[in-house]
């Protein structure tokens, strides 16, 4: 089976999946089919890069550019001094959004340089250590909202929760209007 066949929870153009997601995906075709909701896959495997450009993107999106001015076409590897000592430019664009309260996984394990609130773990004190999104291992696929929000969409993966194989735990992310999807591979 292939979610390319899926009618209700239909994989967006340009999605990766990969076979911890992909699973998922289909069986959750009939959960979507039960309610008549259509809703669609936004994201699945990522690579380094792409997660950089999301940075970008999300900085961009909150007015960044602003105080760098440079965001827009900076190459993010780069290394520039800001803070405590040399980082990456992409460092310390996520360290503003996490800052901000725009939540996002770092494309690679770093430092926190300002204090952030957690939706799940509460306030977490600069200088902490963050790990790599797992939409770089591909077991995280996202689900977008509708026009009014996630409301609908979270209730059906609630109850799909490890009633489909494989699918572990979601994480509601309105900001984004999307739902974060946890999977594990099912031999
Ligand atoms: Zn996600």
């Amino acid at each position: 089976m292939s979610a390319g066949n899926n009618k209700w929870l239909v994989v967006r153009r340009g999605v990766i999946l990969t076979p911890s997601i992909e699973p998922v995906i289909v069986e959750l075709d009939g959960y979507f089919e039960a309610v008549q909701l259509i809703a669609y896959v936004t994201d699945g495997l990522r690579t380094r890069k792409d997660q950089i450009e999301l940075i970008r993107r999300k900085a961009l999106r909150h007015s960044l550019q602003n105080i760098y001015l440079d965001l827009e076409t900076a190459n993010l590897e780069q290394i520039v001094a800001a803070g405590k000592q040399n980082q990456p430019y992409w460092q310390i664009l996520w360290s503003q959004l996490l800052s901000i309260g725009e939540l996002i996984n770092p494309p690679e394990p770093a430092i926190a340089e300002f204090d952030y609130i957690h939706p799940k773990r509460g306030h977490i004190p600069a200088g902490h250590l963050v790990g790599v999104s797992p939409h770089f291992k591909g077991t995280s696929f996202d689900v977008g909202g509708g026009k009014d929000g996630i409301s609908q969409e979270v209730a059906v993966l609630e109850g799909a929760i490890e009633r489909v194989h494989g699918l572990l735990d979601i994480t509601p992310e309105p900001m984004n209007n999307a739902i974060h999807c946890d999977c594990r591979l099912v031999t």
